[in-house]
């Protein structure tokens, strides 16, 4: 018979995994929720157990620590917030090292540190574990609505045994190359959010303080050349003031930090970047750090003498 969540039959639940996910934060806790309802046997541990009650009361099992999470799991996921948070993860005392089982696959969905994740990868080599960065795009509701764009780096082999699982997660699932090349096209995705973020807050900001209707002026400029996804989708919540996370800017620093890292060491320019950067540091300065990327919107309106609203 067929499950009434995910149409897995009785013939193919051989297909049936053992996995573990660490970290359910905004990112982890839907991204594990599609696995559970996948059919799939899965483990669930983090820092803060309430933040994992949810899935639990769908079918998940609590681990106590990332140790006990990983112990006999085939795949075991990771989605915490910066390098040291992922290093303690794997590596602390009970950490994922200290549970998985040589041929465990561990994919970090984290945003982290290109070398670090290559420093990581050979760690766990060192004990049969394999490491696969898969950083995500797409937002909490892409993790909602399981439309992720994933950049997966690491051996090939391993990619190809968690694709279906990948597949429960997202849309767009791609290698593109060895370890470290996940986080570094993770890099090139931040540039193009944070840079096209600010184009949408100057651009609205001028519109605003021009006289135009700003609802009618985004309707007409996304339908054109101009269309892009900030601007659908967090315009109009610049426009209402709704800055609730989301994607916060504290996160959002965290990431133009390791692309800065990353252009310092191949010595590319990032005039753009540098600059939308240094303004969300400004908005990190109005105590704007844990709202929504787009609250950047407060801090082009402030460079204004009379804000526009
Ligand atoms: P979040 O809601 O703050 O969740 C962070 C998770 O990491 C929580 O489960 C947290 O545990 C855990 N954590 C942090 N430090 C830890 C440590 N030292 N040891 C153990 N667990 C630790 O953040 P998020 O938005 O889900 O982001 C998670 C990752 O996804 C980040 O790397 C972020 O850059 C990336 N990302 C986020 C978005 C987005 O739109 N939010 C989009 C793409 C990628 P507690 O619950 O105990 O705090």
């Amino acid at each position: 018979m067929a499950c009434k969540l995910c149409g897995m039959t009785s013939e193919n639940v051989a297909v049936k995994q053992k996995l573990a996910f660490i970290g359910t934060g905004i990112m982890g806790g839907p991204m594990a929720g599609h696995l559970v309802v996948g059919c799939h046997d899965v483990r669930v541990h983090n820092r803060t157990k309430a933040r994992a009650d949810a899935l639990v009361a769908k079918g998940a099992q609590w681990a106590g620590t990332p140790a006990e999470a990983s112990r006999g799991r085939d795949v075991v996921f990771l989605c915490v917030s910066d390098t040291p948070d992922v290093e303690q993860v794997l590596f602390g005392t009970d950490g994922v090292a200290a549970g998985a089982a040589p041929n465990t696959i561990v994919v970090d969905h984290s945003t982290i540190s290109p070398a670090s994740t290559r420093e990581f990868a050979r760690r766990l080599a060192a004990q049969g574990v394999t490491l696969l960065d898969a950083p995500v795009s797409g937002g909490d509701v892409g993790a909602r609505n399981a439309t992720l764009s994933i950049a997966v780096g690491g051996p090939t082999t391993a990619f190809e045994k968690v694709l279906p699982l990948l597949g429960l997660l997202g849309k767009t699932i791609t290698h593109v190359g060895e370890s470290g090349s996940g986080q570094l096209t993770k890099c090139v995705n931040q540039i193009l959010v944070a840079v096209n973020n600010m184009a949408v807050c100057e651009a609205l900001n001028f519109a605003v303080r021009s006289g135009l209707d700003p609802v009618k002026t985004l309707a007409v400029v996304g339908g054109g050349a101009a269309g892009s996804w900030q601007l659908t989708n967090l315009g109009p919540r610049m426009l209402a003031g709704d800055y609730k996370p989301g994607f916060t800017i504290d996160l959002q620093q965290k990431d133009l930090r390791l692309v800065a890292e990353m252009a310092r060491d191949s010595k590319t320019p990032l005039l753009a970047t540098a600059l939308v950067q240094q303004l969300f540091t400004m908005a990190q300065s109005h105590g704007l750090g844990a709202q929504s990327t787009h609250a950047l919107y407060e801090a082009v309106k402030g460079l204004s003498a009379v804000p526009s609203r």
